[in-house]
């Protein structure tokens, strides 16, 4: 235990030492408000990352509600969530958090990766703490760039084992390479059944899962994620996200 609070301290170091050097170093700019010398500044940080402040979350995928109706209207009308038991996400996927999400991911900051994993981690501690963690696999590589690149979500997954022993299991693996965003909803529905596959012969040795993945949009990944995981045994699968759409 106490190992791991050891490279807590020395990622968390690492985090604030690189915020440190690149405000003295170079003229970066506030990702969010363009003033800081650092990628994402403290402020900016609380802006992305600060949890809806309204008490009412549906009860299945987590957005928040005006009121306690326990369901939302998505999960109501268009029920997607039957094999996973619950969804939470830290925040909406607003305007910040689009900005975050592109830089992160296509505009090699890297290491806003790390601030996201430490935001995320609380909620996971909050309400799933000790159940394992399952990444959504990325998509296959199609090309020698794509190959270069790394992958937001095992990066957090890295963290969780890194810094909080968290127990990162990889039953899963992404069997099409086409990308998920620009597929319309029923298409999705439809071709969801090929997109994840289980790995041969892995065995899953937990009662529950907690599938990890950086947005939730439709939700499409994660039922069928989900759908694969009961269908190896596991009882309860829930999910947390980043940001839900
Ligand atoms: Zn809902």
């Amino acid at each position: 235990m106490t190992i791991n609070i050891f490279f807590m301290l020395i990622i968390h170091f690492i985090e604030k030492f690189y915020y440190l050097l690149t405000s003295l170093l170079s003229e970066k700019k506030c990702i969010i408000c363009g003033k800081s010398h650092s990628d994402l500044c403290f402020v900016c940080q609380n802006k992305i990352f600060e949890r809806v402040k309204i008490n009412f979350f549906c009860r299945r995928c987590g957005r928040p509600l005006t009121d306690d109706f326990k369901i939302c209207i998505n999960c109501l009308n268009r029920p997607i969530f039957f094999e996973l038991k619950a969804a939470r996400s830290l925040t909406v996927y607003g305007k910040n958090q689009q900005t975050f999400i592109y830089h992160w991911k296509f505009n090699k900051k890297r290491m806003l990766g790390i601030t996201a994993a430490f935001k995320l981690y609380d909620v996971y501690k909050k309400l799933y703490k000790s159940i394992p963690v399952v990444p959504v696999p990325p998509r296959k590589k199609t090309n020698k760039i794509e190959e270069m690149n790394y992958d937001c979500v095992k990066d957090i997954a890295f963290i969780f084992r890194f810094c909080f022993n968290v127990k990162i299991i990889e039953p899963l693996i992404r069997i099409d390479s086409e990308e998920q965003k620009y597929k319309s909803f029923a298409n999705r529905i439809d071709k969801s059944k090929k997109r994840y596959a289980l790995k041969k012969n892995h065995q899953i040795n937990s009662r529950s899962v907690v599938i990890l993945d950086d947005i939730m949009t439709t939700g499409a990944t994660l039922e069928e994620c989900a759908l694969l995981l009961t269908s190896a045994g596991v009882e309860n699968v829930y999910a947390i996200t980043l940001f839900c759409d």
